[in-house]
């Protein structure tokens, strides 16, 4: 089959991989569209250290092709979205509602893939650049038919990440005011998510002038180039700041624009050994810095929920789709995310 593998130097489009049947608890997807996030392309770079060769990918949807012994949630023929947490469920923290921060979902990658014999890890334990993939029972939630899997694709990072920070982490409250630091496919999430929050003012900062009417589509009430105008619009500060881009500079930023009692919530991914400064005096009046893996989320219970919003019309999915690419565009779709062009490339299989 076709999936895009990195091999510690470069990434292709390879035709010759393969997947094993599901075992236990296991269910093997028939992967329909994935999201092309910047994550896949810091694993390239560097800025993610993985083992390779890897099959790239981590948001995706499609359709269940087989299940493993003790699988009954799903069935042959269901459409899915998927989760890249592998958590166990049976753990204190599963059973306290935190399944991400279960042991179980870091640091363990598999390798369910061959390729000419030799076995390939999976990427965030999902790897939804391949045109079959076999993910833990616990990350293929099922999904209502209506909704077009390119759409349910993207729900698996950037909306689980986006949002879930919103709603689960900061639990953003009505008339709270939020800061919005980059507008890219995490940001776009974030200024939705405090949208359906009932934030009152929504800032939303982006040094590309172009991404305003997005951002606005999205959610927010306010779109600045540069961070040095925000006091113009919430002159006492923000009770939430969201860093989404990744760099220190713009961390430091967030925390400096914190109303009393706001705080800071870190989704970029600097490089892993950066160090990020600010005054200790600055947090003295009850602020906080909150680090966020993957939106705090518990993805059977958030999932089904952000599909009822879309079909609400609350939450936008379509529109967060610039671009699709059918699998072997790949290198097209990788420069278009490099360059920040597109919001979201989806390829397709
Ligand atoms: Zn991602
Ligand atoms: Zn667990």
């Amino acid at each position: 089959m076709r999936a895009v593998v990195f091999d510690g130097t470069r990434v292709e489009v390879v035709d010759d991989l393969e997947v094993r049947d599901p075992g236990p608890g296991e269910v093997r997807v028939a992967v329909a569209a994935a999201g092309l996030c910047h994550s896949d392309l810091s694993v390239v770079d560097g800025t993610i250290p993985f083992p390779v060769p890897v099959v790239l990918g981590h948001e995706g949807a499609g359709v269940v092709e087989a299940v493993g012994a003790g699988v009954t949630h799903v069935a042959p023929g269901d459409h899915v979205a998927l989760s890249t947490l592998a958590s166990c469920g049976t753990c204190a923290e599963c059973d306290r509602g935190r399944p991400t921060m279960c042991r179980q979902a870091i640091g363990r990658p598999g390798r369910p893939f061959t390729r000419g014999g030799r076995p390939v890890y999976q990427f965030a334990s999902n790897s939804a650049f391949a045109e079959h993939t076999v993910v833990k029972a616990v990350q293929a939630v099922r999904i209502p038919r209506d909704i077009p899997l390119t759409s349910a694709a993207l729900i698996g990072c950037g909306v689980l990440t986006g949002v879930g920070a919103v709603l689960n982490r900061a639990r953003v409250r009505p008339g709270d005011s939020v800061l919005v630091i980059g507008a890219g496919g995490v940001g776009l999430n974030v200024l939705q998510g405090a949208r359906i929050a009932g934030a009152t003012r929504i800032v939303a900062v982006d040094a590309n002038p172009a991404k305003e009417k997005t951002a606005r589509r999205f959610g927010a009430t306010h779109f600045l180039t540069s961070t040095r105008d925000v006091r113009d619009v919430l002159s006492t500060g923000a009770d939430h700041a969201f860093e989404c881009v990744g760099r220190v500079e713009l961390i430091r930023e967030a925390i400096d624009l914190l109303d009393r009692h706001g705080q800071a919530v870190l989704l970029g991914v600097p490089p892993a050994t950066a160090e990020a400064s600010f005054l200790v005096s600055s947090l003295y009046l009850d602020k906080s810095v909150l680090g966020c893996r993957y939106g705090s989320s518990r993805p059977q219970h958030d999932i089904a929920r952000y599909t009822d919003l879309y079909r609400t019309g609350h939450l936008l999915l379509d529109e967060l789709i610039t671009h699709t690419y059918p699998i072997d565009a790949f290198p097209e779709a990788h420069e278009a995310t490099e360059t920040g062009r597109v919001a979201r490339a989806v390829l397709t299989f």
